[in-house]
């Protein structure tokens, strides 16, 4: 009968739910030995100038290949280490390895390179004090600090916890940038971007995805790069993979691209050998 075929049905999604959850405990446990281990890395995607192509700056993204799961995205363990308190340890992990990578690039002469590295709200929330762990980790390695970007989503800039706008605050104050990312996937509205007085302002491969396709996600596009420039901020588009894509964006007013049209993340030494076969 119907009915039997009915329990049939959540017997099955039961055990994906069961499944799901076992793989989350096992890749908790897994990315805590990692974590320990220092077996994590971290991969630097290009960011270019939209009219000159020229690397500008690179985003840190962490990389994890267990032996069992294989390579695992961050999509999927950055919330697991939300969730059972190991993103801490795994964003200074990540501040440290992308200050120590950006320092050798700034020794070997490309002083004129940022980095972009993300921070979880959960890293805010605490209070961990994220301006003295930023500041002590770009004195180490004698980085300017308007070299470096700090990427948080928007939760992070319009979390009403005091700790989070205090730590913004004086990040700014150091001169560290602030950066917008994947604005206007979640709850968003305009009027944060106003009110929030970040430096970059990153558009989300969903809305970079559309613009040569869908007529009103374009213009919506055009008007946020418009509004951010008015507000003398910079513009970053994600996920770019076609020279299409980079014309109309650059044609929009965009500043600077970054994705597959140019380069996924690549380890430092990708890095340093794409900056030199650049002429300057
Ligand atoms: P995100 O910060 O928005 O990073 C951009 C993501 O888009 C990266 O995925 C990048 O590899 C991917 N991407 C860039 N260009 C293209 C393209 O042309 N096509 C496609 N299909 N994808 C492109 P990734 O490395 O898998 O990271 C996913 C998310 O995980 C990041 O999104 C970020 O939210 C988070 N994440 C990564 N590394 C870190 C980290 O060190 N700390 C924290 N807190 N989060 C991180
Ligand atoms: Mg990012
Ligand atoms: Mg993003
Ligand atoms: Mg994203």
């Amino acid at each position: 009968s119907g009915e039997s075929s009915n329990e049939h049905a959540i017997g099955v999604h039961d055990q994906q739910l069961q499944q799901q959850y076992l793989r989350r405990l096992a890749l908790r446990d897994k990315l805590k030995l990692a974590l320990s281990a220092h077996a994590l890395t971290v991969n630097y995607q290009p960011i270019i100038c939209a009219k000159t192509q020229q690397i500008e700056k690179f985003e840190a993204l962490v990389r994890w290949h267990d032996d069992q799961f294989g390579f695992v995205s961050p999509a999927e363990f950055i919330p697991i280490a939300e969730e059972f308190g190991l993103i801490s340890k795994l964003g200074q992990f990540v501040l440290e390895r992308a200050c120590q990578d950006l320092g050798r690039l700034h020794q070997l002469g490309y002083e004129h390179i940022s980095f972009s590295i993300n921070r979880s709200i959960n890293e805010f929330r605490t209070d961990n004090d994220q301006v003295a762990l930023v500041t002590q980790a770009i004195a180490k390695y004698a980085i300017p600090a308007d070299k470096v970007v700090i990427e948080i989503t928007e939760s992070v800039a319009m979390s009403s916890n005091h700790y989070v706008n205090d730590a913004l605050a004086k990040l700014k104050d150091t001169g560290v940038k602030i950066a917008l990312d994947d604005f206007c996937t979640g709850f968003s509205s305009i009027s944060n971007l106003i009110e929030y007085p970040v430096d970059i302002l990153k558009i989300d491969k969903s809305f970079v995805d559309n613009i040569l396709i869908e007529r009103n996600q374009s213009l919506l596009t055009q008007t946020l790069i418009d509004l951010a420039g008015k507000l003398d901020m910079q513009v970053i588009a994600e996920g770019v993979e076609t020279i299409e894509q980079l014309n109309c964006l650059r044609d929009y007013g965009c500043n600077q691209i970054q994705g597959y049209y140019f380069s996924p993340a690549v380890p430092i030494d990708e890095c340093i050998a794409l900056l030199s076969k650049e002429t300057r």
